[in-house]
């Protein structure tokens, strides 16, 4: 014989069901707040230490933090190891670009991986810890390694490693093409443990438009991700020959509109440093 359920426990499962979905959607949003805050991580490469220092009111207007990767630290002065000491106390970062800014391919297949440790990476490093200086970022010179570099590198005890990602290549001066940079997924840091990751060039040669920095950071901001971008030398005119950097005024309206969309600025190290705290989801 059938059995038939009495409406009042028939409405006391709806209210339950219903409860335990409320409940699920509750786990889901305290979940989602947990999330990181979209941003932007800038970073600057070489030894442009004085040039950089100048920038240091346009950084405190935003409440910007960067990073700073250094080459050829044996030819650091006194004044330039105060200057980045006083940035590294505003909050900035100070990473590693290499001994000799050397070419890490050749170099392992020439030197091996001994001979790429004693020339790109232990007497920098030396250098930058006498100076007071301890990096756990690096970037690569020149843009150039393979996974042979990318795994010595991370057992020297680098966390982060950072490449150079362009929007636009050109052959002959006939351009191949151009990218949006939000349509350059792998530009974005989605605070996935990731300890090798590439930046966008923000030097002139890419000609990045403000609009399309504007659409890559209101699509970190929406997606909870971090754009990475990276320059050269602050220059305040057109670049001569040769020179590689970028326009002052265009790192300025960056700050400003990453600022004004409220979004984090990042240091480098940061990136994997805090996706160990992003709660882990066995749905994913
Ligand atoms: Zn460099």
């Amino acid at each position: 014989m059938q059995k038939i359920i009495p409406p009042l426990t028939l409405y006391v499962k709806v209210v339950f069901v219903f409860i335990v979905h409320l409940l699920l959607i509750g786990c889901t949003t305290a979940e989602d707040e947990l999330q990181h805050k979209g941003g932007v991580a800038i970073s600057f490469d070489d030894h442009f230490i004085d040039e950089w220092y100048q920038l240091r009111p346009l950084f405190k207007q935003h409440g910007a933090k960067v990073t700073f990767f250094i080459t050829c630290a044996d030819t650091l002065t006194e004044a330039e190891k105060r200057l980045l000491h006083e940035l590294q106390e505003d909050g900035h970062e100070i990473g590693f670009h290499g001994t000799v800014h050397g070419n890490a391919t050749q170099l392992l297949s020439s030197a091996s991986v001994d001979g790429y440790i004693s020339t790109e990476l232990e007497p920098g490093m030396k250098y930058m810890q006498q100076a007071g200086f301890h990096p756990t970022s690096y970037a690569h010179p020149g843009g150039n390694h393979n996974a042979l570099a990318d795994s010595v590198l991370l057992a020297q005890g680098f966390t982060i490693l950072r490449d150079v990602a362009k929007n636009e290549r050109s052959l002959y001066g006939v351009q191949l093409y151009h990218l949006p940079p939000k349509y350059m997924p792998h530009i974005y840091y989605t605070f996935d443990h990731d300890s090798t990751v590439d930046a966008l060039t923000i030097d002139t040669d890419v000609h990045i438009s403000q609009e399309e920095i504007r659409e890559g950071l209101i699509k970190a901001r929406d997606t909870g991700t971090v754009l990475m971008l990276f320059g050269h030398k602050p220059l305040y005119q057109e670049p001569r020959p040769g020179e590689y950097g970028f326009r002052v005024s265009f790192l300025n309206s960056i700050l400003a509109q990453a600022d004004s969309l409220d979004l984090q600025f990042y240091t480098m190290s940061e990136l994997p440093a805090l996706s160990d705290q992003r709660p882990k989801r066995s749905s994913l």
